[in-house]
């Protein structure tokens, strides 16, 4: 009980002066970071009549990175993630609303490895049965993907803030915040004995003229059609080394993911990197500390799935304790 009022109390001591009184509703809350989690959480907060400042170092975390793939079942074991109806349900609306064109709709096309992949479909096949649209000899369709195109989504939600009163600082001045710092706050351990496996990714954007592919493509690696005969494909998973930005190795290896996708020349045009916050597989994580204030953190590779009902499910929990 103590803890539960402690992010009000400390939030008071920091000095939020102006921001007191019988309203503590229009208390300034802090959020640090303004990757896809801290975008999510600070509109969350706005919109639920908080007034909110937002400390970011400028430096372009995963979420400026990321392919923004929305892929219901995932992964060489057909993997669905926890609660992905519900948490699609909050996050699509959520991007439709600062922008009809941040998200784009897509068919996934997972193409089959061999016929052991295939009968491994079959055995869990009733699991996922919801997000099947098509099955033939070559793969299975899935419904419901897509890809956001996530540094749009970024600038969209930074305007949309600033619109609605909120404010960017270049320095933290309350005691307690909300922390969404991404791999870079769980490298330099802000939230401390706190685990982390997060893994550097690499992709590349490579035109390929005469194509015309409409569909994402996946297997053990995915390519994804932006408009324009440009692609994007990817992506690398490496658990060292993780500071080391794009590498040669990085881009061989997604050239290779390339060729299983098509034999057509092509032309790299840009190639990245970044770095996944990973704490448990890519299960989003909310914790509270006292003199710390939140952490969330955690969204690995699904951090366009998860964002924004994570998000809400953090105000709801600070709305609690207010
Ligand atoms: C190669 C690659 C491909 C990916 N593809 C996908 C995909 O297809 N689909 C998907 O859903 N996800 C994907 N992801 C994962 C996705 O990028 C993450 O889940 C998500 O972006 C994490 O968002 P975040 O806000 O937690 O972290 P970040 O985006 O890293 O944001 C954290 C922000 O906090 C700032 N910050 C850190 N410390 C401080 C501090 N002390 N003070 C002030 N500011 C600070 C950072 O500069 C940064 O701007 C991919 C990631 C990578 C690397």
């Amino acid at each position: 009980m103590i803890e539960k009022f402690s992010f009000v109390d400390r939030l008071r001591l920091a000095g939020e002066k102006r921001l007191l009184g019988s309203d503590l509703r229009r208390q300034m809350i802090e959020v640090i970071g303004f990757g896809l989690a801290g975008a999510c959480v600070a509109l969350h907060l706005q919109k639920a009549g908080h007034h909110v400042r937002v400390v970011d170092d400028g430096k372009k975390g995963s979420s400026h990175v990321a392919a923004g793939l929305v892929n219901p079942v995932a992964g060489r074991n057909f993997e669905i993630g926890s609660n992905l109806a519900q948490s699609l349900a909050v996050a699509l609306p959520f991007y439709h609303q600062l922008g009809n064109d941040l998200f784009h709709p897509a068919p996934i096309k997972r193409l089959w490895f061999d016929e052991k992949d295939r009968a491994k479909f079959e055995r869990k096949r009733e699991t996922f049965e919801e997000w099947i649209d098509q099955i033939d000899d070559q793969g299975v369709t899935w419904k419901g993907g897509g890809w956001l195109d996530c540094p749009r989504f970024i600038a969209a939600a930074r305007k949309e803030f600033l619109d609605q009163g909120g404010e960017f600082s270049s320095k933290r001045q309350s005691e307690e915040s909300i922390w969404c710092t991404g791999a870079a706050g769980l490298i330099r351990g802000d939230f401390p004995n706190l685990g982390h496996r997060s893994a550097k990714g690499e992709i590349l954007t490579v035109r390929i003229s005469g194509w015309n592919e409409k569909r994402i493509l996946v297997k053990g690696g995915w390519i994804i059609p932006l408009g324009n005969e440009c692609y994007r494909a990817g992506a690398t998973y490496q658990w060292d080394h993780l500071e080391s930005g794009p590498t040669m190795e990085g881009r061989q290896t997604i050239e290779r993911i390339i060729r299983k996708f098509t034999n057509l020349e092509y032309e790299i045009i840009d190639h990245v990197a970044g770095i996944r916050p990973i704490i448990d597989r890519s299960n989003p994580s909310l914790r509270y500390q006292r003199g710390l204030g939140w952490f969330f953190n955690g969204l690995g590779s699904k951090g366009v799935i998860y964002a924004p009902a994570t998000a809400l499910e953090l105000l709801s929990k600070i709305s609690s304790m207010i």
